[in-house]
């Protein structure tokens, strides 16, 4: 039987640390660490997020402030608001949540995110800075993967990582994290041909598609370790959600370990949130 790794209890000690030292940061800086979270729109999902976001820092101990501007907001005053938290000495960490109104440009926004501020690790620099191996703030889903499997092999140096899924928010980033710590890495997209035996060479693989039940049981190589970041919603018995990841989960026995969909990368990323706040907190205060 794989081993089930357990991403919401792995999620609850990385919160758990972050509280205590974000409670250490309090007393010595009479500061607490701080995240502003901006929200555009009414979009559910991203409701759901922010909610969950806010209530999270809460516990840690991290200061928040949630900005919910209405769909109709300008460009313009989105970049206002932005500028504005770069220069606040109470906000170490900017978050916009992502989908924006369709008349606003993301990347125009996530750019003018101070990079010391920018805790989802998507501004150019720290896109710089993760690819070139220098430290900076790197996206919280990768890192949260990167967590998740440290927790089950102990040296990555050498094995074979397969990533599927080349999104600059979750495949890019794993697979740069995966080099750096000198996996061989192949990327797989929509594209690739041949899929099914690619992933069968890989002693790691990381799926970040959205595609429900792409990764079959007869891909995985036995003793491989699969992270599963896919998350998909479905109508369940009598209409309730159901979150399928991107693997057939009953197919999974053979391999080494897996992660559950939900509770396996899902709570990672509100944790490494956390702590990439904290992260950034240092950093305004020792540089
Ligand atoms: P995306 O749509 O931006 O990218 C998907 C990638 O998968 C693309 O590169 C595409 O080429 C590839 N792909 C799609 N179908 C494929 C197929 N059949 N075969 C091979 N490759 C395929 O998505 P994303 O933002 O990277 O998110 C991917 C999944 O991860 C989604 O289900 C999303 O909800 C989930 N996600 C989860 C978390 C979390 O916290 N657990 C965070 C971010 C994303």
């Amino acid at each position: 039987m794989a081993k089930i790794i357990q991403g919401k209890q792995i999620a609850r000690d990385l919160c758990e640390k972050v509280a205590n030292e974000a409670s250490t940061f309090r007393r010595e800086h009479d500061l607490a660490p701080g995240l502003a979270v901006v929200l555009v729109g009414d979009n559910p999902a991203s409701e759901v997020y922010v909610r969950q976001k806010v209530i999270e820092c809460d516990k840690a101990g991290i200061h928040s402030e949630k900005y919910r501007l209405p769909h109709v907001t300008l460009e313009a005053e989105l970049l206002g608001l932005i500028a504005r938290l770069n220069r606040d000495p109470k906000v170490h960490g900017i978050l916009v949540q992502l989908p924006l109104p369709d008349h606003i440009d993301p990347s125009k926004v996530l750019d003018a995110i101070a990079p010391d501020k920018d805790v989802d690790g998507f501004h150019p620099v720290n896109v710089g800075r993760l690819s070139t191996g220098s430290d900076g703030l790197t996206p919280c889903t990768p890192l949260g993967c990167m967590m998740l499997i440290d927790t089950v092999i102990d040296e990555l140096r050498g094995k074979h990582a397969v990533v599927i899924g080349k999104s600059n928010i979750v495949g890019k980033p794993v697979a740069l994290l995966l080099l750096e710590r000198e996996c061989t890495v192949t990327v797989t997209h929509i594209a690739t041909l041949g899929l099914p035996d690619i992933v069968r060479r890989a002693d790691i693989v990381v799926v970040a598609a959205g595609a429900p039940r792409l990764v079959r049981g007869d891909w995985i190589k036995p003793g491989a370790v699969v992270i599963d970041v896919g998350i998909t919603r479905k109508d369940g018995p009598g209409g309730k959600a159901l979150l399928v990841g991107d693997c057939a989960a009953n197919e999974m026995d053979h391999a080494g370990a897996v992660t559950p969909v939900p509770g396996g990368v899902g709570p990672m990323t509100i944790a490494c949130l956390l702590s990439n706040t904290l992260k950034a907190a240092r950093r305004s205060v020792h540089g």
